[in-house]
């Protein structure tokens, strides 16, 4: 990961304690317009952070599969669903399936993903901030701000909007 980055996720390790009571404020205020805020700083944030450059959660969340991704990925791979599961996958502590091991299989060297066009939903949707619905997602994002340099800045810059 790029320097830059790192110090990112660095700087949000030492404001947790800022960050969760930031995330209380949020969960009793409510602010209006959050998505519409949200949204537009997830746009900012992803024009300065290339993804290439972090690959931070392919490297160490491993996300949940399920079983459309796994007809996804197998029909991809042509391989059969059973070998999928059984060459790449395990269940988790909550009873989902994630990657056997990570970094994830398919993360190449260049941080490019082998199977992008049919990667799972959750990788997909990673890291939530344009989701609708936003304030349901305020205990996740906290948890994000460990992981995604870009959920840091989207953090920081929410932080002088509401
Ligand atoms: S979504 Fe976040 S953690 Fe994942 S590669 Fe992009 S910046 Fe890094
Ligand atoms: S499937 Fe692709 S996007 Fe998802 S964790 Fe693996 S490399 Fe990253």
């Amino acid at each position: 990961m790029k320097t830059e980055l790192q110090k990112l996720l660095i700087e949000a390790e030492n404001l947790q304690e800022q960050n969760k009571k930031f995330f209380a404020y949020l969960r009793k205020k409510k602010p209006k317009n959050l998505d519409y805020i949200v949204h537009e700083l997830h746009l900012e944030a992803f024009d300065k952070i290339n993804c290439l450059e972090c690959a931070n959660c392919c490297k160490s969340l491993g996300p949940r599969i399920t079983d459309k991704d796994i007809e996804k990925l197998s029909k991809a791979l042509k391989m059969k669903s059973a070998v999928f599961i059984e060459t790449y996958l395990r269940i988790d502590e909550d009873r989902d399936f994630v990657f056997r091991t990570m970094p994830c299989p398919f993360l190449m060297n260049d941080n490019y993903c082998m199977v992008y066009e049919n990667r799972p939903k959750a990788c997909r949707e990673y890291p939530h901030t344009d989701s609708r619905q936003f304030y349901k997602l305020l205990n996740l994002t906290l948890q994000n701000t460990k992981t995604c340099p870009a959920v840091v800045l989207i953090v920081e810059e929410l932080k002088t909007k509401v």
